[in-house]
Parts: structure tokens; sequence; C-alpha cells
């Protein structure tokens, strides 16, 4: 007998992949949390069954949300990471020596300690001295600060759920305070393709220009979610993503990365032509 993942891309769309074995099923407090094993993309884990993380193809998206705003300030060294719980995020930034503290929200303890079980490639960074984890909800955690942070990474889940309100103005709005005047937020912006995708994309996109002086949006290709076509944000109060990257030291740092390079951050940023329009006309 066969056993197939498959999850509902839209309800016209399935995306499927053929398991050899399920290794979890547990309902945390805040959402079903899966994990199974699988020849073509590895282990990899789901959360309310949508996909989070691949051991095939997570380093293109932890590689994008972390080295595109680091290149911009190599000088970064107060971090905020929201969610993440997979670890790929924080295992990016403790490449970075000249990150002094890395605070870290993750609304499901659940889902940290599945990961450092069974998820150890993307997890294994988390018990960096640097790193400190809270479980707690984002959105409250964040209200208290101020001037606090040089980078907020938010790797949320998707607009509904228990990330619903990462989603929001108050929520962008808090994380603004919480920066300080060098400040740069990234996120996790959705996809433009598939509708239902696009609008939580249009929405992000408009709450982060009503809060941010500068807010861009840059593309990454991801073989397990909806469409492969997915796009992070990039809001910053003085920091331009194209015009401020520091190409030669990033370059000079010499890390390790497999998707991320210089030339491709400059490119990444570069849209279609209709994803331009649905950003222009929100
Ligand atoms: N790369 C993934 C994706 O976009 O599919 C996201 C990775 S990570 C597993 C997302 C994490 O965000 C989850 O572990 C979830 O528990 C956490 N999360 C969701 N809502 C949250 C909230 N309000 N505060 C903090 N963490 C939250």
């Amino acid at each position: 007998m066969e056993l197939w993942y498959t999850e509902e891309h839209t309800p016209e769309v399935r995306f499927s992949i053929k398991v050899n074995r399920q290794l979890v099923s547990k309902k945390s407090a805040f959402q079903q949390i899966d994990v199974f094993e699988s020849k073509e993309f590895g282990r990899f884990l789901t959360l309310d069954g949508y996909m989070m993380v691949t051991e095939k193809d997570e380093f293109i998206y932890h590689e994008m949300i972390t080295h595109v705003p680091m290149a911009v300030n190599p000088q970064i060294k107060r971090v905020l990471v929201i969610g993440a719980g997979d670890g790929g995020t924080i295992r990016e930034l403790t490449k970075y020596d000249t990150i002094e503290h890395i605070d870290m929200v993750e609304i499901d303890q659940e889902v940290v300690e599945i990961s450092k079980q069974y998820l150890p490639h993307t997890a294994h960074k988390l018990d960096d001295e640097r790193v400190h984890i809270y479980y707690e909800d984002g959105l409250k955690f964040v209200r208290r600060f101020e001037n606090e942070y040089d980078l907020i990474i938010v790797d949320s889940t998707d607009p509904f759920g228990p990330g619903e309100d990462l989603f929001t103005r108050e929520f962008y709005g808090n994380c603004y305070n919480a920066l300080n005047a060098d400040g740069i937020l990234i996120n996790q912006h959705e996809s433009p393709f598939y509708a239902q995708d696009a609008d939580a994309m249009v929405n992000a996109h408009a709450q982060l220009k009503a809060t941010f002086p500068v807010s861009q949006v840059y593309q990454f290709h991801l073989p397990t979610y909806p469409s492969g076509h997915w796009l992070f944000g990039f809001a910053s109060k003085r920091f331009d993503a194209l015009k401020d990257i520091q190409v030669d030291t990033w370059k000079q740092l010499k890390l390790p990365t497999k998707y991320y390079n210089t030339e491709l951050h400059c490119g990444a940023f570069a849209l279609p032509n209709y994803v331009k329009e649905l950003l222009d006309n929100e």
C-alpha cells in the first residue's frame, strides 16, 4: 500500500508527496503537528495540514529570510525572531559571529521540542548561547519594546490560526516601535499566484506600506509551497534593500550558503509585472 501526504493548494489544486512513514501526529494547544519521512524531500513538518519545512528545500526559505537583511546591514547585533519554531532561521542567524543577542518568540513549545527531536537539520542551533526562547504570542511580546532591535524577522505561519495577528497593522506598528532607527523588518509575505494567497500578500503589503517609510518585496522559489513562488517583505526605517546592500562586506564574511548570493539578492527584488500590479494597486 502506498502512503501519500496531500495538501490542498486551492480547492482545485492538490500537491502530494509519497511518504515512507509518519513520525509524529500530535495536537498541541495551538495546532495539529505532523512530521513525515519521504524519499524525495526527506523529513517534513506540517502544521494544521500546511507545509512548513522539508529537509530538501528549507535552505532556500531560511537563507532568503536571513541573509537579505544581514547583507544590507552587516552591523546588526540584536535580533528578534517571531515564530520560526523549526529553528532554520536561527541556524542561519548564528552563522554571524557579529550578532550578539537573538530573542525568539514561538507560541507553541511543542513545535520546538518536536523539531529538536525530528528535524535536527534545522533545529541544531536553537541551543546557541546567544539565543533566548520565549513561549508566547509574538503580538503580545513585541508590544513591550521600544528602540530595542536592529532586525525583526517574522517567520510565521499563514494569516489564519495562531499566525493571524502577525499580519495586522497593530502588529507591524508595534514592530516599528521595537526597532531602532536602523531597524529592518522581514516578514513572510505569502504568494502572488493563487487568489487566496494573493489577497493575503496584498493585505500584508498594505499594512507594511502604511507603517514603514521603506517597504519592498522580494521573491524566491520554493518547490513545496503553493505554486512554488513565494515572497518576503523587506520594510525598514531608512535602509533600501538594493541601494544600501554592502556587497564587499558581506562577501568578506565568506559564509557558506547554498542559495543566497549578493547577485541573487539584487535580482530577487525584480518582480514580474503581474505581481507589481497587484502590489501597486492595493
Ligand atoms: N517556514 C514556515 C512557513 O511559512 O510555512 C513557517 C515556519 S515556523 C514553523 C512558523 C511558526 O510560527 C510555527 O511554529 C507557529 O507555532 C508559530 N506561530 C504562529 N503564530 C504565532 C504567534 N502569534 N506568535 C508566535 N509564534 C507563532
